[in-house]
């Protein structure tokens, strides 16, 4: 065989180089994969991070929303248990200008508190009623927004939604903004009826943010029905019968002309039967 030294000297050369390329080669993509994984590193850390500080300004507003203390929320909770005979009168789907002024003065004369649960739509319309309540000691809760059923029960968000655009009507109406009621009646009632799975849904919401909810065990039908003060004074001694501890739902809406009209022997009666007056106020 016929050797070159040239030929061999420039073979070696030529290996050296592609060895040396081949290091190299190995050390960029080396590099690039720890690039790589630092890059995916720190991402991971900015989301950390992004999300740290979305917990924290929910934990803020939750902070903002103190809601009641959990001996408050035991006292709502207990409200039909009572030792002694008591009463709370509680309206709903006020305020209204002519009603509510009226209930207003009757529960005036006779030096009683009320728990009036408003509807945001009804606060906005009459935010001088709604003043007017608060400064005669009565207790203010929310009946939600817009008590339209489609619209409140849509999903659990919307019952909650609906709870918070009343509670800012609320404020603004009193020009307080630390004012919150806490407490929320469910248009319809808590339970039942083809809304039933999200009312349990939004209760489980409103347990989380320390709100209460508050039904009635007495009423007079002056929105389902009854068309004479007889009638109205007929269901509400039907349902208060053998209760020591009532709370009895009556109505303050616009055309609740007759609620007004009978609540004075509404008042006489339950006097008589020796109830004594009470709002949320006075449990909490
Ligand atoms: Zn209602």
């Amino acid at each position: 065989m016929y050797y070159n030294i040239e030929e061999i000297v420039n073979e070696r050369k030529r290996n050296k180089k592609i060895f040396f390329i081949i290091i190299i080669a190995i050390i960029i993509i080396i590099l690039a994969i720890m690039a790589g994984i630092n890059f995916a590193k720190h991402v991971k850390n900015n989301e950390k991070t992004a999300q740290n500080t979305n917990e924290n300004e929910t934990q803020e507003i939750e902070k903002e929303e103190t809601g009641f203390n959990k001996d408050q929320i035991k006292a709502i909770n207990k409200i039909y248990n009572s030792d002694t005979k008591r009463a709370f009168l509680t309206f709903d789907d006020g305020p209204s200008y002519q009603v509510t002024t009226e209930i207003l003065d009757i529960l005036k004369e006779e030096n009683i508190k009320a728990t009036f649960f408003v509807l945001g739509t009804m606060v906005k319309s009459n935010p001088e009623v709604l003043r007017r309540e608060h400064e005669e000691g009565h207790y203010i809760a929310n009946h939600g927004y817009s008590h339209v059923y489609s619209k409140v029960y849509k999903n659990k968000n919307s019952v909650l939604e609906e709870y918070k655009k009343c509670e800012k009507e609320i404020k603004k109406a009193l020009n307080d903004e630390n004012y919150s009621s806490n407490l929320f009646r469910f248009p319809g009632g808590s339970v039942g009826g083809p809304y039933d799975d999200v009312k349990k849904q939004a209760i489980k919401e409103f347990e989380k943010q320390n709100i209460a909810y508050l039904d009635w065990n007495a009423l007079t039908f002056d929105a389902d029905g009854a068309e004479t003060k007889e009638e109205i004074m007929n269901n509400l001694k039907d349902t208060v019968e053998g209760k020591d501890s009532v709370v009895i739902l009556m109505h303050d809406a616009p055309n609740k002309d007759l609620t007004a009209e009978t609540l004075k022997s509404v008042i006489k009666y339950l006097k008589d039967e020796g109830y004594s007056f009470k709002n949320i106020y006075d449990i909490i």
